[in-house]
């Protein structure tokens, strides 16, 4: 743990009880700070007082002299409207932060120098954020992996030098951190996600600009308008900035010819690896993920060997386009988190010949967006309450039934791509929610796993302990 020792004797109000709540709680109190905590929900404020977390209603606090409210990056800050306890904390002159910006603080004040990565975008944050930190492990530096990815960041090992943080941020956490200064700050793309909370795109984009403005090195995806626009903007300001494209070659930066990253930089062009063959990394959604990782490890002094040999050895994350099992020809994919169409698109682009297993509780707009990646699909297996609507939309333009479950589409799909000649995907990649027949995507993508494990012959490449629903 991290004990937050920038705030000790001050006081301290906090909103928001959820586990990265606690977290800070914990921390702030562990460095001295005069806390008093609260939440909506009773039950989390009787388990904080239960812990000996000082508790009171932010409501009758005396709020003079609190120096800082400390929100929980869930509680809204602007939109759509302002949590109560901001109007309480401004009208205080009290500042509002969040447990990231503690973290830079504590930072600061102790270990200045030590690399800090933090990663924002759209998507594919968890897979960069993953990828650089296991690029760092592999290479035998203490890499502590923190943030939106799950493990709340006061929870890590403390400051100090030679000790590198590769941070996941949320845009609602970047809001939190007014003085977020990493030492390379990674913006993967933008596109149009939780404007509810931010009211407008420009919002949005403002708020996730701020983690590369204040960054020693700057690393932009250009392939968006937005971000492109963000990378001019930043490097015009005097920061070092570090272009990547999935696409587009490159003066300056790193971009994907290929499967092959390229670095190009006053003129040469240096191949820095090849993706082809790494399971884990495929499709030009993951050469972004991947150049941005390069990127940021070869900024924070790693060689290009290190970072090489920690690609080939990427195991991926559960859920996203995850490689779980192979039986002969036939690999079994594992992208339950492709919870819409747009998530489902770059699993389906990433393989040739898929038999397709999708449904559950459908999104608006359905599949039909996804209509240009139809050929690549040899059959589909639809599953859950979206069966018969995708049912409607692949028409005559790709074989499918309707399973049902998904335990009868796993077997099906596994019976045919087994009698196909050539190399194949059974894929679950459901561009739906789950909860018409699970609890979460999570519970689900574990069921897959189960579900495949039962097959015979198949060869695991995940453990199985969590399958079955
Ligand atoms: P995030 O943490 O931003 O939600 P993840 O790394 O968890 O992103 O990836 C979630 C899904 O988003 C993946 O399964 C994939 O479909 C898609 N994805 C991943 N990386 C990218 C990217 N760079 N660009 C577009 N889509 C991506």
């Amino acid at each position: 743990m991290i004990a937050v020792s920038t705030f000790k004797d001050k006081r301290v109000a906090l909103f928001g009880l959820g586990g990265s709540g606690f977290a800070t709680a914990r921390a702030l109190i562990a460095g001295g700070a005069v806390l008093t905590a609260w939440d909506d929900n009773p039950d989390s404020v009787a388990k904080a007082t239960a812990e000996g977390i000082p508790t009171a209603d932010l409501r009758g606090l005396d709020w003079a002299g609190v120096s800082a409210l400390v929100l929980s990056p869930g509680v809204p800050l602007t939109h759509p409207k302002p949590h109560w306890t901001v109007a309480l904390a401004q009208t205080a002159g009290a500042e509002i932060i969040g447990d990231i910006e503690l973290f830079v603080r504590e930072r600061r004040a102790h270990a200045p120098d030590c690399p800090l990565i933090a990663i924002t975008g759209t998507n594919g944050k968890s897979t960069t954020t993953a990828l650089i930190g296991h690029i760092l492990t592999a290479s035998g530096r203490d890499a502590q992996v923190g943030g939106n990815i799950g493990t709340a960041i006061l929870t890590l090992d403390p400051p100090k030098a030679e000790r590198y943080y590769v941070i996941e941020c949320s845009s609602y956490q970047i809001d939190l951190a007014p003085t977020l200064n990493p030492t390379a700050g990674i913006l993967l793309n933008l596109t149009p996600d939780h404007l509810d909370r931010h009211g407008t795109m420009q919002h949005y984009a403002e708020i996730k600009e701020r983690l590369v403005a204040g960054s020693d090195t700057a690393i932009v995806g250009v392939h968006d308008s937005f971000s492109a626009l963000i990378a001019d903007r930043v490097e015009r300001s005097g920061t070092r900035t570090r272009r990547i494209s999935k696409r587009q070659v490159l003066a300056d930066g790193f971009y994907a010819e290929g499967s092959r990253i390229i670095e190009a930089q006053t003129g040469a062009t240096t191949p820095i690896a090849d993706l082809d063959g790494i399971q884990t990394l495929r499709g030009s959604h993951n050469a972004q993920n991947a150049a941005a990782a390069i990127a940021a490890c070869l900024s924070v002094g790693l060689s290009i060997d290190e970072i090489r040999s920690g690609l080939a050895s990427f195991a991926g994350l559960k859920h996203r386009m995850q490689p779980i099992g192979r039986r002969g020809h036939v690999v079994f994919i594992n992208d339950s988190k492709a919870t819409n169409a747009d998530a489902a698109a770059p699993a389906l682009s990433s393989y040739e010949r898929i038999y397709w297993i999708a449904g559950g509780l459908p999104k608006e707009g359905g599949i039909t967006s996804l209509a240009p990646l139809f050929p690549r699909i040899a059959k589909a297996y639809l599953i859950g309450e979206a069966a018969s609507a995708f049912a409607a939309t692949l028409g005559d333009a790709v074989p499918f039934e309707i399973s049902g479950t998904l335990e009868k589409a796993v077997a099906h799909a596994a019976a045919d791509a087994g009698s196909d000649d050539t190399a194949v995907a059974v894929m679950l990649s459901p561009a739906c929610a789950s909860f018409d027949q699970y609890k979460n995507f999570e519970v689900r993508g574990d069921a897959f796993v189960g579900h495949v494990a039962g097959l015979e012959d198949v060869t695991m490449l995940v453990e199985t302990s969590t399958g079955g629903k």
